[in-house]
């Protein structure tokens, strides 16, 4: 099948390179030339594990192209998806859909046969009908099915993500779309992946509840972390008791600092605003955004607190910057709201991340950077671990003593044991768990 992707960012490019893996002949648009001359040369704009391997064998393959040309891809096209940004809109939170609107209407003009217009971007409730809208007043005489079908990879594990999804979810309104879907993924239909056929604005709304839902359950967690901290519980343990039971499940029940990134963020918020409109308001979801809010900054005061006083002439190095391991993306990234909430109580800050640090310049300044955690951890009066790169899961702490002014170290991601980090002479403060954690207690009582 031939397949045209508009908008080769994160979603784009996964989405294609993964189509034409699939053995579709796939051309990826861009409107960004340096992107498209980038990719051309087999360079890849993101930091995706498995991505350039996956990039280079299609390509070779002549099963992947990259273009600026929409026009010319468009017309060839069978399905083309539009992968394009869906930010926060400046003051109001709503989802700005001027990118999508306006590929809509560029694709409009170029349509030569059926095309499926397939929405891959997350789009509020009735994006798809607007988009239909566009094309059939641009061009009255296009054959065109629009479909909605949202993404739900995970940055930092997209292409297993993509490839082994745990559903597909497609919102049609013409049943001619659904032989045209069906094709595209066949694939994974042939190894079990559901895929769901339901109404458009019903597929829509999927998209923004599961973020909702996932967004609500880390705040669950990160409140019930604070509520360990009061009453001397362990958050970890309240996870993994309620996680193993199956109505709940474990994931994303791991305290931290608040959840950041490209989706939850603007998705939560645009949901909210989607709810207040249709005057059917979703408070849960609002406390969640809000609570969220004041917890990445309430983290810089946690460090504070550690530190002790006051936080002015203090070193403080932190270790990641990314909203999350195994990707280079800064955006809405606890680690922001944390350096400038210790900047503005005058600390130095100093930071290290694997992949993150070209993308964070554009976020914070006056940050020092480092090439590891060693060379950031010399002579400051703390260490602070805010993203858990694998890097960062096996520390020197001899090491790490010996270079540093004091030996405070701040788990905001429970990566550590205290008794491990304690052992090398550092105070250790984490996310939820006692000052003396009982179940190790325990568990050395009883060896
Ligand atoms: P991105 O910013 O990484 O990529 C968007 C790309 O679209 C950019 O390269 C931009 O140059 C291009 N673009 C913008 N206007 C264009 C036009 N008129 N013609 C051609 N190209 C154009 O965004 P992303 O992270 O891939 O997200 C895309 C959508 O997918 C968003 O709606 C997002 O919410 C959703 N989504 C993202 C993720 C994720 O993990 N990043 C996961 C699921 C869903």
């Amino acid at each position: 099948m031939r397949i045209a992707v508009v908008g080769s960012g994160y979603v784009g490019l996964v989405s294609g390179a993964c189509f034409a893996d699939f053995g579709h002949e796939v051309t990826c648009v861009d409107s960004n030339q340096e992107k498209i001359a980038s990719l051309k040369a087999g360079v890849m704009p993101i930091y995706e594990p498995g991505l350039e391997q996956m990039v280079a064998t299609n390509t070779k393959a002549n099963r992947l192209v990259f273009t600026t040309d929409l026009a010319e891809a468009v017309s060839r096209a069978e399905a083309v998806f539009i992968a394009v940004g869906t930010p926060s809109r400046r003051g109001d939170g709503h989802a700005d859909l001027s990118y999508v609107y306006a590929v809509a209407k560029e694709i409009a003009g170029n349509i030569q046969r059926f095309t499926v217009v397939v929405t891959k971007s997350t789009v509020p409730v009735g994006t798809g009908d607007e988009v239909e809208r566009i094309i059939r007043e641009e061009n009255p005489a296009a054959d065109i099915a629009v479909v909605s079908n949202p993404e739900f990879l995970r940055e930092g594990a997209a292409i297993e993500d993509f490839k082994r999804p745990d559903r597909i979810v497609i919102g049609i309104e013409d049943e001619r779309a659904r032989e045209v879907m069906t094709e595209v993924y066949r694939p994974l239909y042939l190894n079990k992946a559901p895929l769901m056929f339901t109404a458009r604005r019903t597929s829509e709304l999927i998209k923004y509840a599961a973020n909702a839902y996932l967004a609500m359950k880390i705040t669950f967690i990160n409140e019930m972390a604070d509520l360990c901290e009061a009453v001397g519980s362990n958050v970890q343990d309240v996870a993994h008791g309620i996680g193993l039971d199956k109505r709940i499940g474990s994931k994303f029940l791991h305290a931290g600092p608040g959840y950041g990134g490209s989706c939850f963020p603007k998705d939560t918020l645009a949901l909210v605003k989607t709810a207040q409109d249709y005057g059917s308001p979703l408070r849960l979801v609002e406390t969640t955004v809000a609570v969220n809010d004041q917890r990445k900054r309430a983290m810089a005061r946690k460090v504070a607190r550690a530190i002790g006083t006051d936080v002015r002439g203090k070193t403080v190095a932190l270790l990641g910057l990314t909203f999350k391991p195994n990707t280079d993306d800064i955006r809405e990234s606890p680690a922001i709201a944390i350096i400038q909430g210790l900047q503005d109580g005058g600390a130095h800050v100093r930071a290290f991340d694997p992949e993150g640090m070209e993308a964070a310049k554009a976020y914070v300044s006056d940050v020092a950077f480092g090439g590891d955690a060693y060379e950031i951890a010399n002579g400051a009066d703390a260490l602070v671990l805010v993203t858990e790169w694998d890097a960062f899961r096996a520390l020197d702490f001899t090491r790490l003593k010996s270079l540093m002014k004091e030996a405070l170290f701040v788990d905001l991601r429970n990566v550590y044991r205290r008794e491990v980090v304690a052992r090398h002479g550092f105070r250790y403060v984490s996310v939820g768990r006692p000052k003396e954690d009982i179940t190790v207690a325990l568990a050395t009582a009883a060896e």
